[in-house]
Protein backbone atom coordinates (compact mmCIF):
# COMPACT_ATOMS: atom_id res chain seq x y z
CA UNK A 1 0.00 0.00 0.00
CA UNK A 2 1.40 3.56 -1.34
CA UNK A 3 0.77 5.70 2.13
CA UNK A 4 -0.07 9.38 0.12
CA UNK A 5 2.05 11.66 2.83
CA UNK A 6 0.56 13.53 5.46
CA UNK A 7 -0.11 17.58 5.56
CA UNK A 8 -0.90 18.69 8.93
CA UNK A 9 -2.06 22.79 9.31
CA UNK A 10 -4.03 24.84 11.79
CA UNK A 11 -5.45 28.23 11.89
CA UNK A 12 -6.28 29.93 15.90
CA UNK A 13 -9.71 30.25 16.35
CA UNK A 14 -9.56 33.87 17.25
CA UNK A 15 -11.76 35.34 14.85
CA UNK A 16 -12.99 34.58 11.42
CA UNK A 17 -10.68 33.70 8.71
CA UNK A 18 -9.49 36.01 5.96
CA UNK A 19 -7.91 36.86 2.49
CA UNK A 20 -4.60 36.33 4.14
CA UNK A 21 -5.37 32.91 5.11
CA UNK A 22 -6.93 31.99 1.92
CA UNK A 23 -3.98 33.04 -0.46
CA UNK A 24 -1.61 32.29 2.43
CA UNK A 25 -3.05 28.75 3.39
CA UNK A 26 -6.43 27.74 2.73
CA UNK A 27 -6.10 27.67 -1.22
CA UNK A 28 -2.96 25.05 -0.90
CA UNK A 29 -5.16 23.11 1.17
CA UNK A 30 -7.79 22.96 -1.16
CA UNK A 31 -5.45 22.07 -4.03
CA UNK A 32 -3.76 19.28 -1.76
CA UNK A 33 -6.50 17.60 -0.21
CA UNK A 34 -6.49 14.96 -3.25
CA UNK A 35 -3.14 13.64 -3.03
CA UNK A 36 -2.50 14.00 0.71
CA UNK A 37 -3.55 13.25 4.05
CA UNK A 38 -4.75 16.29 4.98
CA UNK A 39 -5.79 17.06 9.02
CA UNK A 40 -6.63 20.93 9.64
CA UNK A 41 -6.35 21.40 13.64
CA UNK A 42 -8.59 24.07 14.72
CA UNK A 43 -5.86 24.87 17.51
CA UNK A 44 -8.31 26.54 20.17
CA UNK A 45 -5.81 25.82 23.15
CA UNK A 46 -2.94 28.06 21.16
CA UNK A 47 -5.83 30.60 20.69
CA UNK A 48 -6.11 30.89 24.58
CA UNK A 49 -2.16 31.59 25.13
CA UNK A 50 -3.43 35.17 24.44
CA UNK A 51 -6.95 34.83 25.26
CA UNK A 52 -7.28 33.27 28.46
CA UNK A 53 -9.10 36.59 29.46
CA UNK A 54 -11.95 35.96 26.71
CA UNK A 55 -12.61 32.27 26.03
CA UNK A 56 -15.72 33.24 25.03
CA UNK A 57 -14.00 34.67 21.86
CA UNK A 58 -12.49 31.53 20.96
CA UNK A 59 -15.53 29.18 21.52
CA UNK A 60 -17.51 31.66 18.78
CA UNK A 61 -14.94 31.11 16.35
CA UNK A 62 -14.61 27.36 16.76
CA UNK A 63 -17.50 27.41 14.14
CA UNK A 64 -16.58 30.38 12.24
CA UNK A 65 -13.68 28.93 11.24
CA UNK A 66 -15.09 25.59 10.65
CA UNK A 67 -17.81 27.52 8.18
CA UNK A 68 -14.89 29.36 6.62
CA UNK A 69 -13.24 25.53 5.74
CA UNK A 70 -16.31 24.07 4.22
CA UNK A 71 -16.68 27.49 2.21
CA UNK A 72 -13.62 27.65 0.32
CA UNK A 73 -14.49 23.86 -0.61
CA UNK A 74 -12.47 21.94 1.98
CA UNK A 75 -14.37 18.76 2.16
CA UNK A 76 -14.86 16.06 5.03
CA UNK A 77 -14.35 13.39 2.65
CA UNK A 78 -11.07 14.48 2.07
CA UNK A 79 -9.57 16.40 4.78
CA UNK A 80 -10.00 15.47 8.55
CA UNK A 81 -11.09 18.25 10.62
CA UNK A 82 -9.84 18.44 14.22
CA UNK A 83 -10.25 20.04 17.59
CA UNK A 84 -7.08 20.81 19.44
CA UNK A 85 -8.71 20.74 23.11
CA UNK A 86 -10.35 17.42 22.44
CA UNK A 87 -6.54 15.72 21.76
CA UNK A 88 -5.16 14.59 24.59
CA UNK A 89 -1.70 13.30 23.63
CA UNK A 90 -1.10 17.10 22.42
CA UNK A 91 -0.74 18.55 25.81
CA UNK A 92 1.18 15.38 27.03
CA UNK A 93 3.44 15.36 23.83
CA UNK A 94 4.00 19.43 25.04
CA UNK A 95 4.99 19.00 28.42
CA UNK A 96 8.00 16.18 27.15
CA UNK A 97 9.00 18.30 24.31
CA UNK A 98 9.28 21.59 26.93
CA UNK A 99 12.17 19.51 27.97
CA UNK A 100 14.55 20.02 25.01
CA UNK A 101 13.80 23.65 24.66
CA UNK A 102 15.55 26.56 26.21
CA UNK A 103 14.04 29.69 27.29
CA UNK A 104 16.54 31.07 25.48
CA UNK A 105 15.17 29.08 21.82
CA UNK A 106 12.47 30.65 22.79
CA UNK A 107 12.98 33.99 23.18
CA UNK A 108 15.01 34.34 19.75
CA UNK A 109 12.10 32.69 18.07
CA UNK A 110 11.80 35.81 15.50
CA UNK A 111 7.55 35.47 15.03
CA UNK A 112 7.33 35.16 18.57
CA UNK A 113 9.41 37.59 19.53
CA UNK A 114 7.66 40.35 17.05
CA UNK A 115 3.92 39.34 18.25
CA UNK A 116 5.01 39.75 21.90
CA UNK A 117 6.21 43.23 21.11
CA UNK A 118 3.04 43.80 19.30
CA UNK A 119 0.94 42.77 21.71
CA UNK A 120 2.27 45.08 24.46
CA UNK A 121 2.90 42.16 27.06
CA UNK A 122 6.09 42.64 28.47
CA UNK A 123 6.39 41.62 32.25
CA UNK A 124 2.51 40.43 31.77
CA UNK A 125 3.90 37.61 29.12
CA UNK A 126 1.63 34.34 29.70
CA UNK A 127 4.02 31.69 29.60
CA UNK A 128 1.77 29.52 27.45
CA UNK A 129 2.48 32.45 24.80
CA UNK A 130 6.19 32.71 24.90
CA UNK A 131 5.99 28.41 24.66
CA UNK A 132 3.30 28.03 21.99
CA UNK A 133 6.04 26.84 19.51
CA UNK A 134 6.40 23.51 21.42
CA UNK A 135 2.58 23.74 21.37
CA UNK A 136 2.64 23.66 17.75
CA UNK A 137 5.51 21.34 17.55
CA UNK A 138 3.25 18.76 19.27
CA UNK A 139 0.59 19.64 16.83
CA UNK A 140 2.86 18.84 13.47
CA UNK A 141 4.79 15.88 15.28
CA UNK A 142 1.65 13.92 16.55
CA UNK A 143 0.39 13.34 13.33
CA UNK A 144 3.90 12.31 11.62
CA UNK A 145 3.28 15.31 9.35
CA UNK A 146 5.83 15.41 6.40
CA UNK A 147 4.58 18.86 4.61
CA UNK A 148 2.85 21.95 6.36
CA UNK A 149 1.49 24.47 4.14
CA UNK A 150 1.87 28.39 5.92
CA UNK A 151 2.09 31.78 5.61
CA UNK A 152 6.41 33.13 6.23
CA UNK A 153 5.81 34.35 9.76
CA UNK A 154 5.58 30.16 10.53
CA UNK A 155 8.95 28.94 9.49
CA UNK A 156 10.60 29.65 12.53
CA UNK A 157 7.78 27.56 14.18
CA UNK A 158 8.56 24.86 11.72
CA UNK A 159 12.61 25.53 12.34
CA UNK A 160 11.60 24.75 16.20
CA UNK A 161 9.89 21.53 15.28
CA UNK A 162 12.59 20.11 13.52
CA UNK A 163 15.05 20.89 15.92
CA UNK A 164 12.86 19.03 18.75
CA UNK A 165 12.78 15.93 16.05
CA UNK A 166 16.15 15.77 15.46
CA UNK A 167 17.15 16.03 19.80
CA UNK A 168 14.25 13.41 20.39
CA UNK A 169 15.58 11.19 17.45
CA UNK A 170 18.76 11.01 18.87
CA UNK A 171 18.38 10.55 22.25
CA UNK A 172 15.71 7.48 21.46
CA UNK A 173 18.95 6.08 18.81
CA UNK A 174 16.08 5.83 16.01
CA UNK A 175 13.48 7.64 14.05
CA UNK A 176 10.80 8.21 16.19
CA UNK A 177 9.48 11.38 15.23
CA UNK A 178 9.22 12.57 11.65
CA UNK A 179 10.58 15.99 10.48
CA UNK A 180 8.38 18.45 8.44
CA UNK A 181 8.61 20.85 4.76
CA UNK A 182 6.99 24.11 5.14
CA UNK A 183 5.03 24.43 1.60
CA UNK A 184 4.84 28.20 0.91
CA UNK A 185 2.40 29.82 -1.45
CA UNK A 186 2.95 32.47 -4.08
CA UNK A 187 1.86 34.94 -1.59
CA UNK A 188 3.10 33.77 1.57
CA UNK A 189 2.54 37.34 3.33
CA UNK A 190 -0.50 39.14 2.25
CA UNK A 191 -0.11 43.07 3.29
CA UNK A 192 -3.45 44.60 5.07
CA UNK A 193 -5.35 46.80 2.97
CA UNK A 194 -3.85 49.74 5.04
CA UNK A 195 -0.71 48.65 3.83
CA UNK A 196 0.68 47.33 7.29
CA UNK A 197 3.57 44.19 6.75
CA UNK A 198 0.56 41.34 7.32
CA UNK A 199 -3.10 41.06 7.20
CA UNK A 200 -4.03 39.58 10.54
CA UNK A 201 -7.01 38.67 13.07
CA UNK A 202 -5.24 40.90 15.76
CA UNK A 203 -4.70 43.71 13.75
CA UNK A 204 -7.75 45.19 12.82
CA UNK A 205 -6.60 45.37 8.85
CA UNK A 206 -8.34 42.28 7.37
CA UNK A 207 -11.23 41.58 4.74
CA UNK A 208 -13.19 38.12 6.00
CA UNK A 209 -14.21 35.55 3.77
CA UNK A 210 -17.36 36.52 5.20
CA UNK A 211 -17.13 40.02 4.72
CA UNK A 212 -20.77 41.47 2.90
CA UNK A 213 -20.30 43.31 -0.41
CA UNK A 214 -19.89 47.32 0.78
CA UNK A 215 -17.12 46.19 3.39
CA UNK A 216 -14.83 44.74 0.68
CA UNK A 217 -15.75 47.61 -0.93
CA UNK A 218 -14.83 49.62 1.04
CA UNK A 219 -11.97 48.19 2.38
CA UNK A 220 -10.44 48.48 -1.47
CA UNK A 221 -11.44 52.07 -2.03
CA UNK A 222 -9.48 52.69 1.17
CA UNK A 223 -6.39 50.65 0.47
CA UNK A 224 -2.88 52.24 0.51
CA UNK A 225 -1.81 52.86 -3.20
CA UNK A 226 1.28 55.52 -4.04
CA UNK A 227 0.93 58.62 -1.96
CA UNK A 228 3.17 60.50 -4.80
CA UNK A 229 0.77 59.72 -7.56
CA UNK A 230 -1.30 62.44 -7.45
CA UNK A 231 -2.53 63.19 -11.31
CA UNK A 232 -4.02 60.08 -13.47
CA UNK A 233 -1.20 61.47 -15.58
CA UNK A 234 1.85 61.14 -13.60
CA UNK A 235 3.68 57.77 -13.76
CA UNK A 236 2.81 55.54 -10.52
CA UNK A 237 4.73 53.13 -8.38
CA UNK A 238 3.65 49.47 -7.90
CA UNK A 239 5.94 48.36 -5.34
CA UNK A 240 4.15 49.12 -2.21
CA UNK A 241 1.11 49.42 -3.99
CA UNK A 242 -1.45 47.28 -2.15
CA UNK A 243 -3.84 47.60 -4.88
CA UNK A 244 -1.05 45.60 -7.45
CA UNK A 245 -0.15 43.20 -4.51
CA UNK A 246 -3.96 42.02 -4.50
CA UNK A 247 -4.20 42.05 -8.08
CA UNK A 248 -1.17 39.74 -8.33
CA UNK A 249 -2.73 37.49 -5.86
CA UNK A 250 -6.49 37.08 -6.95
CA UNK A 251 -6.68 38.24 -10.31
CA UNK A 252 -7.70 35.19 -12.66
CA UNK A 253 -5.88 36.94 -15.62
CA UNK A 254 -2.09 37.73 -14.69
CA UNK A 255 -1.60 39.09 -18.49
CA UNK A 256 -4.01 41.72 -18.05
CA UNK A 257 -2.42 42.69 -14.52
CA UNK A 258 0.79 43.28 -16.05
CA UNK A 259 -0.61 45.40 -18.97
CA UNK A 260 -2.24 47.69 -16.30
CA UNK A 261 1.00 47.84 -14.28
CA UNK A 262 2.72 48.85 -17.52
CA UNK A 263 -0.24 51.39 -18.10
CA UNK A 264 0.71 52.26 -13.73
CA UNK A 265 4.10 53.23 -14.25
CA UNK A 266 4.22 54.59 -17.95
CA UNK A 267 1.09 57.20 -16.45
CA UNK A 268 -2.43 57.24 -17.97
CA UNK A 269 -3.95 54.84 -14.98
CA UNK A 270 -6.11 56.25 -12.37
CA UNK A 271 -6.22 54.82 -8.45
CA UNK A 272 -9.84 54.75 -8.76
CA UNK A 273 -9.78 52.34 -12.19
CA UNK A 274 -7.57 50.28 -10.12
CA UNK A 275 -9.67 50.12 -7.47
CA UNK A 276 -13.21 49.27 -9.32
CA UNK A 277 -11.33 46.57 -10.85
CA UNK A 278 -9.84 44.88 -7.84
CA UNK A 279 -13.11 45.39 -6.34
CA UNK A 280 -14.85 43.60 -8.76
CA UNK A 281 -12.32 40.91 -8.50
CA UNK A 282 -12.86 40.49 -5.23
CA UNK A 283 -16.30 40.59 -5.16
CA UNK A 284 -16.59 37.64 -8.03
CA UNK A 285 -14.16 35.73 -5.99
CA UNK A 286 -15.85 35.90 -2.66
CA UNK A 287 -19.31 36.11 -3.20
CA UNK A 288 -19.76 32.17 -3.74
CA UNK A 289 -17.74 31.67 -0.47
CA UNK A 290 -20.02 34.12 1.13
CA UNK A 291 -23.48 32.26 0.44
CA UNK A 292 -21.85 28.67 1.17
CA UNK A 293 -20.67 29.96 4.40
CA UNK A 294 -23.89 31.42 5.64
CA UNK A 295 -25.00 27.90 4.34
CA UNK A 296 -23.04 26.18 6.83
CA UNK A 297 -23.57 28.45 9.43
CA UNK A 298 -27.70 27.48 9.23
CA UNK A 299 -26.75 24.17 10.83
CA UNK A 300 -24.14 24.62 13.36
CA UNK A 301 -24.88 21.02 14.36
CA UNK A 302 -23.32 19.69 11.55
CA UNK A 303 -20.51 21.47 11.50
CA UNK A 304 -19.60 20.10 14.90
CA UNK A 305 -21.11 16.42 13.56
CA UNK A 306 -17.61 16.78 11.13
CA UNK A 307 -15.46 18.33 13.62
CA UNK A 308 -16.33 15.37 16.18
CA UNK A 309 -15.44 12.88 13.72
CA UNK A 310 -12.29 13.76 12.44
CA UNK A 311 -11.46 14.03 15.90
CA UNK A 312 -12.13 11.04 17.05
CA UNK A 313 -10.02 9.52 14.29
CA UNK A 314 -7.15 12.41 14.66
CA UNK A 315 -7.40 11.02 19.00
CA UNK A 316 -6.28 7.59 17.46
CA UNK A 317 -3.55 8.94 14.93
CA UNK A 318 -2.00 11.41 17.64
CA UNK A 319 -2.34 8.58 20.72
CA UNK A 320 -0.39 5.66 18.49
CA UNK A 321 2.44 8.77 18.07
CA UNK A 322 2.35 9.23 21.90
CA UNK A 323 2.62 5.90 22.86
CA UNK A 324 5.48 5.58 20.47
CA UNK A 325 7.00 8.80 21.81
CA UNK A 326 6.29 7.28 25.58
CA UNK A 327 7.92 3.80 24.98
CA UNK A 328 11.09 5.54 23.38
CA UNK A 329 11.36 7.72 26.40
CA UNK A 330 10.83 3.98 28.77
CA UNK A 331 7.71 5.67 30.07
CA UNK A 332 6.07 2.20 28.72
CA UNK A 333 5.86 0.95 32.45
CA UNK A 334 2.70 -1.03 32.64
CA UNK A 335 3.79 -3.24 29.66
CA UNK A 336 7.35 -3.83 30.73
CA UNK A 337 7.02 -5.24 33.67
P1 LIG B 1 -3.65 36.19 14.70
O1 LIG B 1 -3.56 37.67 14.52
O2 LIG B 1 -4.73 35.80 15.63
O3 LIG B 1 -2.32 35.55 14.94
P2 LIG B 1 -3.53 35.51 11.90
O4 LIG B 1 -4.46 36.24 10.99
O5 LIG B 1 -2.08 35.85 11.93
O6 LIG B 1 -4.18 35.62 13.31
P3 LIG B 1 -3.07 32.68 12.26
O7 LIG B 1 -4.23 31.88 12.77
O8 LIG B 1 -1.95 33.06 13.14
O9 LIG B 1 -3.71 33.98 11.58
O10 LIG B 1 -2.46 31.96 10.98
C1 LIG B 1 -3.01 30.81 10.34
C2 LIG B 1 -2.29 30.51 9.05
O11 LIG B 1 -2.56 31.51 8.07
C3 LIG B 1 -0.75 30.47 9.17
O12 LIG B 1 -0.25 29.49 8.30
C4 LIG B 1 -0.34 31.83 8.69
O13 LIG B 1 0.96 31.84 8.17
C5 LIG B 1 -1.36 32.09 7.59
N1 LIG B 1 -1.58 33.53 7.42
C6 LIG B 1 -2.16 34.36 8.32
N2 LIG B 1 -2.16 35.64 7.86
C7 LIG B 1 -1.56 35.59 6.64
C8 LIG B 1 -1.24 36.58 5.65
N3 LIG B 1 -1.55 37.85 5.83
N4 LIG B 1 -0.61 36.18 4.51
C9 LIG B 1 -0.30 34.88 4.32
N5 LIG B 1 -0.57 33.89 5.21
C10 LIG B 1 -1.18 34.25 6.36
MG1 LIG C 1 -0.81 34.71 13.71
Amino acid sequence: MSAKPVILTGDRPTGRLHLGHYVGSLMQRVQMQDDYRQYILIADLQALTDNGHNPDKVTQSVLEVMADYLAVGLDPEKTTFCLQSELPALPELTMYYMNWVTISRLERNPTVKAEIKQKGFERSLPAGFLTYPVSQAADITAFRAEYVPVGDDQLPMLEQTNEIVRKFNSLAGRDVLTECKPVLSKVSRLPGADGSAKMSKSLGNAIQLAASADEIKQSVMSMYTDPEHLRVEDPGKIEGNVVFTYLDAFHPDQDYVAELKAHYQRGGLGDMKCKRILNDCLQTMLEPIRARREEAMQDPAHLMAILKQGTEKAREVSGNVLADVKKAMGLDYFSKF
